[in-house]
């Protein structure tokens, strides 16, 4: 019960519109009546008055208190959501962050989970300084978000490493989804146009696996398309299984 004290303080001093402030403000001036009338009567204190005087004056005294506690409990709830928000975002792309995306996707979430990674990026970054290789990063994630669009979720999920969760069940669809998000990309800047293309290993979810499991399949997939030559989808099948267990891709 005490452990709750603090959800039903600001379930009562945030409301949701003015009219809900006035119910919230009537119902805590009854309670704070209540309580005053109460600690006189324990503290066998005299001259006692009647209850409507009682809360005429715990009203004037104690509502404006109220109103001022409703304000900082909104600003703070306000706060909250947003560093919340914040927390679970990537400034540079403004996708979903590693945090955002595996408080959201669980293993046993029925569908396929891509993890993708751009090709070659160290060279980019090597030709043509860091900025551009943020610019291309920024890029490339917006146009895998225009492409995914309403069917699936992703999110930045490392450097140059970025994580599809695909809610369909079906493998053909899923397969054409992961396919399209491995070429055609060009990225315009001031000098010249970049043609970037990434990597991506896949696997379904919704199993007995646990997410460790699920992103371990993944990789070795994603390490699977690598040693294929780059620009391509794999999807993790226990014979293409690679032996190195344990080995990362670049
Ligand atoms: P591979 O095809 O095998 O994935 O090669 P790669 O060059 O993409 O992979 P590697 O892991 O060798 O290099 C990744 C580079 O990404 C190295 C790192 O400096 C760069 N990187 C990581 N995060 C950022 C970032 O936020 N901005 C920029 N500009 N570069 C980044
Ligand atoms: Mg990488
Ligand atoms: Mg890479």
């Amino acid at each position: 019960m005490l452990k709750r004290l603090p959800y039903v303080a600001t379930y009562l001093l945030n409301p949701s519109s003015v009219l809900d402030a006035l119910w919230k403000l009537l119902f805590l001036s009854i309670l704070t009546t209540l309580l005053t009338m109460a600690v006189e009567y324990l503290l066998l204190l005299q001259n006692r008055r009647s209850a409507a005087e009682y809360f005429v004056v715990v009203t004037l005294v104690a509502s404006p208190l109220f109103g001022f506690g409703m304000y900082l409990t909104k600003r703070m709830v306000h706060l909250q959501r947003q560093l919340s928000r914040l927390a679970r975002t990537d400034l540079l792309t403004g996708l979903a962050n590693r945090r955002g995306f595996f408080d959201l996707v669980n293993a046993e979430d029925p569908g396929h989970l891509a993890l993708l990674d751009i090709d070659h990026f160290k060279k980019i970054n090597d030709s043509y300084g860091h900025a551009v290789g943020d610019q291309v990063l920024a890029s490339v994630a917006k146009e895998i978000a225009a492409r995914v669009g309403e069917h699936g979720l992703v999110a930045r999920i490392g450097g140059e490493e970025f994580a599809l969760h695909a809610p369909t069940t079906n493998e053909e669809i899923a397969a054409a989804l992961i396919n399209g998000l491995t070429s055609n990309f060009i990225v315009k800047t001031e000098d010249t146009p970049i043609h970037v293309t990434l990597s991506a290993g896949w696997v379904r979810t919704q199993s007995c696996l646990d997410m460790t499991e699920i992103l371990h399949r993944a990789d070795e997939a994603l390490y699977m398309a690598k040693q294929n030559g780059r620009a391509r989808a794999e999807q993790w099948k226990a014979v293409t299984n690679p032996t190195p267990k344990m080995m990362r891709h670049g």
